[in-house]
């Protein structure tokens, strides 16, 4: 049985709780983890004779996230978009696992099963 804490004893956990929180905290234990969308824009550099002032401009990679309401972005140089589009996907994988384990215990409070 839970505890008034909410503390709750993993052997009371059913085998689905177990094995999201056990992901999540695999997960988490691996790399990094950055809330944000992916977005590429195309600018020119100014440069008259540049091939961007003809075509389609240079590409730039940025990460978008919303954030009180206010939109920043974060430019990503080109020797970090790997990295950083694994922590984009890590995160949105932990934000699953956890809508997982929450939606467990809203079921909880809905039957009042401890
Ligand atoms: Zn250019």
């Amino acid at each position: 049985m839970a505890d008034k804490t909410g503390d709750l004893p993993r052997a009371k956990m059913s085998a689905a709780e177990r094995r999201f929180r056990s992901r999540l905290t695999q997960l988490l234990s691996q790399r990094g983890v950055i809330r944000g969308t992916l977005l590429v824009r195309r600018r020119t550099c100014g440069k008259a004779n540049c091939r961007c002032a003809h075509g389609e401009g240079h590409e730039s990679l940025f990460l978008v996230i919303s954030e009180n309401g206010r939109t920043r972005q974060l430019f990503v140089p080109k020797d970090w978009e790997s990295r950083v589009r694994l922590w984009v996907e890590d995160y949105h994988r932990a934000r699953e696992l956890l809508e997982e384990v929450s939606r467990i215990y809203w079921d909880k409070v809905r039957q009042r099963q401890d």
